[in-house]
C-alpha cells in the first residue's frame, strides 16, 4: 500500500470516513472538515493516478464561498455580458464579482491539509467497484483492495455522465453508482474550452469583462454560444458551448471552439496551453438515501443546477453542512444541494427551452435585460430574495411560461 501523507493507507484499518472521489465535492468536503477541525481518520479514494488540472470552476462570490476557497480564487471580474446577433447586455456589480479558480489550486489546498494533518490520507489509482454495508460497517471494494469505514461520502459522478465522457457501453450498475438517464425535458450542456496564450495583447479590450453567453444562436442542434474568461491581455479561456438534446460530436465542439479563437484574436499567433471539455446534465438529479452512514455528494448528490450546469457553490453549501454533521459523529444526513424552488423553476424553464427552440436566445436576452446585475448573480447562485424571484418571473415571456408551468404541475414529480 502507498503512503500519500503521514497516515499510511491501510486496508486493515477501519476509517471513520471514506470519501470516494477527489474532485470538487470530495476535496471541498475535506476543506470543510479541516475548518471544523474534524479529528476522525479520513481516507480519500480516487480512481485517477494523480490530480489532473482538467477544469476551471467559476461562480459568483456570495457568502457561500468559504474562506479556504476565497483565498485560492485566481481571478475576479466585476462585469459580465450576454449577447445575441442584435445586442449586448452588460452587467456590472463590484459587490458580487464573478470569479474562478483552477482545479490545480483546489488540489494544492487539499494537499496542504493532508500534509499538516495526521488523520488524512489519499489513495490514488483506487477505482471503487462496489459498496456494501454489514454490521454497521461499510466495505468499499476497489480492484485490488477492500477498505472499511463508519461513514462513506460517495462522489462518483452518475453513470450516464461518465458514459458521455468515456462512451462506455457496459456500466456496472451493481457498484451502487447513481444511474440516471436524461428525461424528456432535460438537456445536455456540452462544451469544449481552449485556454489560449497569445503572442500579442489580443484580449486587451476584454479586461475585467467576462463574456458569459456571447453570440447566442439557435441552431438545428440547439442553443449555442461562446463563453470567454479573459485572464490577462494575452491569455483567456474560450469555450464553445451548446445546450443539446442529443450528445454532439466532440470534433464538432472542438472545431467550433477553434473557429471562435480565430475570430476573437484575429491575426495574432497563439498557443493552446490547456483544453477542457464536458457534457453536463441539465436536469434535476436526486437519489434515495437509505442509509444513515452513506451519502452521495457532488453531481451524484444533486448539486448541479439544472438550468445552468453550475454546481461549485452548491457543493460548498453541502460540504459545510455535511462537515458539521460528520463532526457530531452520529449519522449522515442527505442535504438538498439545490433548494426546491430552483428545482421547480428550472423544470419549467427547461420545458420552455425545449419546446421553443427558436426563441431561446431571446429568452436569455430578455432575462438579462430585465433584471439587475445583483439579481442575476443571486438568482444564478441560489441566493435570490423574494424580490429577485418576482423580477425573474416577470422578466419571462408570459404565455409560454404559464403553459410550461401548468404542464410541469400536471406531470408531477419526474
Ligand atoms: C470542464 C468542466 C468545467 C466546469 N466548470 C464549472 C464552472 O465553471 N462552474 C461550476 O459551478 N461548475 C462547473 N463544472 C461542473 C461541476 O462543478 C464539476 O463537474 C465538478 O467538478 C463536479 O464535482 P463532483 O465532485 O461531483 O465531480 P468531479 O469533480 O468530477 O469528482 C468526482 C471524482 O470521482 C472520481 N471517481 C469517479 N469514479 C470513481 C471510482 N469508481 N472510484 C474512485 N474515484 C472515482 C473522479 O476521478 C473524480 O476525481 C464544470 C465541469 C467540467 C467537467
Amino acid at each position: 500500500m502507498h503512503t500519500n501523507s503521514r497516515l499510511s493507507v491501510d486496508d486493515d484499518v477501519n476509517y471513520d470516513l471514506i470519501i470516494i472521489g477527489a474532485g470538487a465535492a470530495g476535496l471541498s468536503l475535506l476543506l470543510a472538515l479541516d475548518e471544523v477541525n474534524y479529528a476522525g481518520r479520513i481516507l480519500i479514494l480516487e480512481t485517477n493516478h494523480k490530480f489532473e488540472n482538467d477544469r476551471i470552476w467559476s461562480f459568483w462570490q456570495t457568502s457561500d464561498v468559504p474562506d479556504s476557497i476565497n483565498e485560492i480564487v485566481e481571478h475576479r471580474w466585476s462585469s459580465w455580458s450576454l449577447s445575441d446577433q442584435k445586442e449586448t447586455v452588460v452587467h456590472r456589480d463590484e459587490s458580487i464579482p464573478y470569479c474562478c479558480l483552477s482545479a490545480a489550486s483546489l488540489h494544492q489546498q487539499a494537499k496542504k491539509i493532508a500534509s499538516k494533518r495526521t488523520n488524512v490520507v489519499f489513495a490514488f489509482g483506487q477505482q471503487v467497484t462496489n459498496l456494501k454495508t454489514s454490521n454497521f460497517q461499510n466495505f468499499i471494494q476497489c480492484q485490488d483492495n477492500t477498505f472499511s469505514s463508519n461513514f462513506v461520502v460517495d462522489t462518483r459522478p452518475p453513470i450516464a455522465i461518465k458514459q458521455m465522457f468515456t462512451a462506455s457501453k457496459n456500466p456496472d450498475k451493481s457498484s451502487g453508482e447513481t444511474s440516471i438517464d436524461k428525461p424528456k425535458y432535460g438537456l445536455l450542456q456540452c462544451f469544449y474550452g481552449l485556454e489560449i496564450k497569445a503572442e500579442s495583447a489580443a484580449f486587451a479590450t476584454l479586461q475585467n469583462k467576462v463574456k458569459l453567453m456571447h453570440d447566442l444562436t439557435s441552431t438545428q442542434y440547439g442553443l449555442e454560444f461562446v463563453y470567454i474568461l479573459p485572464f490577462s491581455e494575452t491569455s483567456a479561456l474560450i469555450e464553445f458551448t451548446g445546450f443539446y438534446t442529443e450528445l454532439p460530436d466532440k470534433a464538432y465542439l472542438f472545431h467550433r471552439a477553434q473557429e471562435y479563437v480565430k475570430t476573437v484574436i484575429a491575426d495574432a499567433s497563439y498557443t493552446i496551453i490547456r483544453k477542457e471539455q464536458a457534457c453536463l446534465p441539465m436536469y434535476n438529479i436526486s437519489y434515495r438515501a437509505d442509509s444513515k452512514s452513506i451519502i452521495k455528494g457532488g453531481i451524484a448528490g444533486g448539486a448541479m443546477r439544472a438550468s445552468t450546469g453550475y454546481s461549485f457553490l452548491s457543493i460548498q453549501r453541502w460540504a459545510r453542512k455535511t462537515a458539521l454533521v460528520l463532526n457530531e459523529g452520529k449519522r449522515l444526513i442527505k442535504f438538498e444541494s439545490i433548494p426546491r424552488i430552483y428545482r421547480l423553476m428550472d423544470r419549467v424553464f427547461l420545458r420552455v427551452l425545449i419546446d421553443n427552440t427558436s426563441q431561446n436566445p431571446d429568452i436569455f436576452m430578455r432575462f438579462s435585460k430585465s433584471v439587475s446585475a445583483a439579481t442575476f448573480a443571486r438568482f444564478m447562485s441560489e441566493k435570490a430574495t423574494l424580490h429577485d424571484i418576482c423580477s425573474v418571473v416577470l422578466a419571462m415571456p408570459k404565455w409560454i411560461f404559464i403553459k410550461a408551468a401548468v404542464q410541469t404541475m400536471i406531470e408531477g414529480k419526474p
